[in-house]
């Protein structure tokens, strides 16, 4: 059997046993400690002028502090991109509150700024004020930034700008993780870079970043005894994964550039397949990471059809995956109010597949995809 080539898999820098054996010779084997504020501050350095960072346990304990901070409580509504990974909704549900699923647009897939405006109007009109949009750059994608602040602004409702997959990709020039009122970060094993499992929550106030660290570490009160007035949470992020994450954003440059690289391969290899598009920018406004590369086939002009070159891949050993499945069509979210017309994020669905597109392909890896995509096309 051939080795198995991953959608997308961990990819070491090198220095990040570096940092952890700092850890263990100083005995910081802690949810704290010098690697988890170096971290921060080189992500800080690295979003640029006036970002704070809080380091956490993952992306999902990240959203669900900033549901938090935005005062979302049990019956809150928030708006939320449909077409999206569950982690994105799941804490709206955590505090009690529902999510109201939003359709995507056709150019980057991500939260269409017409059925949010839909979407805000109906809820007014029933009562309600949504507490908060989650919009998604879904596979590195920014979403349509200026048309969704316009929108999040002419109501008052804050946007958390999930960058859980876009960490090194921008908007005009401007990096993602830094439009949201708040803004996330996953290092999940899968994502661009990795430290094993944490994410972050991103503000632009030290008072948000602290009241963030105080609610991940259990809400203590100043006081000699332990103390609470809050419930609180334990979503730090330990010292050891810290110094991963360290040694990971030496090379996050590196990481992008070579993800880049695999979405030209599969241009270029898709180029002479009939009914297949490769998932590009719309414009020189968009800079994506390509955290994966994705395609949507058309059946009517294809010779094959998603599931089929998943097959194909896959008795080469290789593995390739539908597209995230909107939220408004999981069995969980099966009550939740969903505004969308055209169809869009369902059709996305269908016709989509995500391609291998971790930094760490081989020429000989690309080279055995480019093979099974040749013999089907
Ligand atoms: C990975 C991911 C998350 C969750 O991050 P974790 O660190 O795995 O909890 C949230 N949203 C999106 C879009 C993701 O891809």
């Amino acid at each position: 059997m051939k080795s198995k080539i991953y959608l997308s898999s961990p990819h070491m820098g090198g220095n990040e046993q570096v940092y952890v054996q700092e850890a263990f010779d100083t005995n910081w084997v802690a949810p704290l400690g010098p690697n988890v504020t170096g971290f921060e501050t080189v992500i800080e350095n690295y979003l640029g002028e006036g970002i704070c960072v809080a380091a956490l346990s993952s992306g999902t304990a990240a959203l669900h502090l900033a549901l938090i901070l935005f005062g979302v409580k049990k019956d809150d509504e928030v708006l939320c991109q449909s077409m999206t990974f569950s982690a994105s909704a799941n804490p709206i549900v955590y505090q009690g509150a529902t999510p109201i699923f939003v359709d995507s647009e056709k150019e980057t897939w991500n939260i269409c700024p017409e059925a949010l405006e839909e979407a805000i109007k109906d809820r007014l009109d029933k009562g309600k004020k949504p507490k908060a949009i989650i919009a998604v750059h879904l596979y590195g994608m920014p979403y349509k930034v200026d048309e969704i602040r316009a929108i999040s602004k002419k109501y008052g409702i804050p946007i958390i700008e999930d960058s859980a997959e876009a960490l090194g990709s921008h908007y005009k020039g401007q990096k993602c993780g830094t439009f949201g009122d708040i803004s996330i970060l996953s290092f999940n094993g899968n994502k661009i870079i990795t430290t094993s499992g944490g994410g972050a929550l991103v503000t632009k106030s030290d008072a948000l970043k602290e009241k963030a660290i105080f609610l991940a570490t259990q809400a203590r009160d100043e006081a000699p005894h332990y103390q609470h007035s809050e419930i609180g949470y334990n979503y730090r992020l330990s010292n050891i994964s810290a110094g991963i994450g360290r040694g990971q954003m030496e090379v996050l440059d590196q990481r992008v550039a070579q993800r880049r690289t695999n979405h030209q391969f599969y241009f270029k290899a898709f180029s002479k397949v009939k009914g297949v598009s490769v998932f590009s920018e719309p414009s020189l406004d968009y800079f994506s990471n390509h955290w994966l590369t994705c395609i949507l086939i058309d059946s009517k002009l294809a010779s094959f059809t998603p599931k089929e070159l998943r097959l194909a891949l896959e008795k080469e050993n290789i593995e390739s995956r539908p597209l995230w499945k909107p939220m408004h069509m999981q069995p969980v979210f099966k009550n939740a109010p969903f505004y969308g017309k055209n169809g869009v994020s369902e059709k996305l669905f269908l016709q989509g597949l995500c391609l291998p597109s971790g930094s760490n392909l081989t020429n000989e890896d690309l080279q055995r995809i480019n093979t099974v995509i040749q013999q089907l096309g």
